[in-house]
């Protein structure tokens, strides 16, 4: 028995400053969001007492006849949400599923080639000192360096050149759609598998207002947190079953956890079933409109006069990526402005980025919160998330 408050009034005071912060300021970190009340009911609740290792009606503990209905709802919705047929929700996080992603599809050593982390690429997709650096062959492909956007024809002489087990598409910080139909057919040329990374976009992609990849990819991986709007936590898709869904399983228990977070997947359930919903959509929908009215604004004369300027000209998604590398304020200098007046945004490198420790801010979208914040501005070199 006894409250948070009593029992931790530190802990309590954390939570109840961290609600203030984010009530008052406004969040444009694009791999943020705010969940629905019922994924915080489901999250914070008695199932985090439970050990549940193993798959629904194939566990290793007694007592999961519950739990196993809750995962077997997310695993039912996440597919349906998405058209998968097949899907894994027990990842803890996104990097764990793509951790178990390429456990599943690659052998230590083999190539494998994704957007470089300083173009928009994730740490997971083969950056030097994480596990897909460290266990893989990475080849990476960039962006254009006038359009700042993929270029196929320069993609697919990378991978011919490289010759990759697993070509990687998806991003942490691109503004723009990817082209899964190309992907596919370089992938098929080099006899490549292609792995799609929807983390940002998967929220954009379940209300139909974003292509989607899991049609044209060999697996699918992605966060619940984003664009999403669920916990904290990964979930992996494919197609079908066949050919890598038991491969899958395997890769992520016992290949990479223990027990799963049987809160979270109940949470998760929660979030794939507004997922499907036409509130849902029409939110997506607004989050896009936000973030092309930021887009547009930041794209006008007055603002390029300042040397600010629109990566690419505009954004297809949730984020807008500003350059600031013709300014004379560096990102961790905006972020720290745009901090002092309430706004709370997350510094990128950009492409050809001279500067790349003090880089420019990655705008999320519109998810209103109005009054200015007192704290004081903070900083930390970062990468994109
Ligand atoms: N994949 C992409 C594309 C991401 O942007 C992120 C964000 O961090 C991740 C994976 C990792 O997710 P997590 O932070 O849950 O490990």
């Amino acid at each position: 028995g006894g409250s948070l408050a009593s029992l931790d009034p530190e802990i309590a005071a954390v939570l109840e400053g961290e609600l203030g912060r984010q009530r008052e300021t406004l969040e444009m970190i694009a791999s943020e969001n705010f969940v629905p009340r019922a994924v915080l009911q489901a999250q914070g609740s008695v199932l985090t007492n439970k050990y549940a290792e193993g798959y629904p009606g194939r566990r290793y503990y007694g007592g999961c006849e519950e739990v196993d209905v809750a995962e077997n709802l997310a695993i039912e919705r996440v597919k349906s949400l998405f058209g998968a047929g097949y899907a894994n929700v027990q990842p803890h996080s996104g990097a764990t599923a793509n951790a178990a992603v390429l456990h599943a599809l690659a052998t230590p050593g083999d190539t494998i080639l994704g957007l470089s982390l300083a173009h928009g690429g994730h740490l997971t997709h083969g950056m030097k000192i994480n596990f897909s650096g460290r266990l893989y062959d990475v080849a990476a492909y960039e962006v254009d360096p006038e359009t700042y956007r993929i270029d196929y024809d320069a993609l697919r002489a990378k991978a011919i050149e490289s010759k990759p087990r697993v070509i990687i598409a998806g991003w942490s910080a691109y503004p723009r759609h990817l082209d899964f139909e190309a992907f596919r057919s370089i992938a098929d040329e080099v006899g490549a598998l292609l792995w799609t990374d929807m983390a940002h976009f998967a929220g954009l992609v379940a209300a139909g207002l974003h292509p989607n990849p899991v049609p044209h990819s060999d697996v699918v991986s992605s966060t619940v947190h984003k664009t999403l709007g669920g916990p904290r936590s990964g979930v992996i898709l494919a197609r079908d079953e066949e050919p890598w869904g038991k491969k899958l399983n395997s890769a992520v228990f016992p290949g990479q956890q223990g027990g799963p977070l049987m809160h979270v997947i109940a949470a998760k359930a929660v979030a794939f079933k507004l997922a499907a919903t036409e509130a849902f959509r029409d939110r997506q929908a607004r989050t896009l409109e936000g973030a092309r009215i930021i887009a547009d604004r930041l794209a006008q004369p007055d603002v390029a006069a300042a040397g600010v300027s629109v990566l690419t000209g505009g954004t297809d998604v949730h984020l807008v990526l500003v350059d600031l590398r013709h300014s004379p304020l560096d990102g961790q200098q905006a972020e720290d402005l745009l901090h002092s007046a309430g706004i709370t945004v997350n510094r990128n490198a950009v492409p050809f980025d001279p500067r790349p420790r003090a880089s420019p801010p990655a705008c999320g979208s519109a998810r209103r919160r109005s009054r200015p914040a007192a704290s004081a501005p903070r900083s930390s070199p970062r990468s994109p998330t």
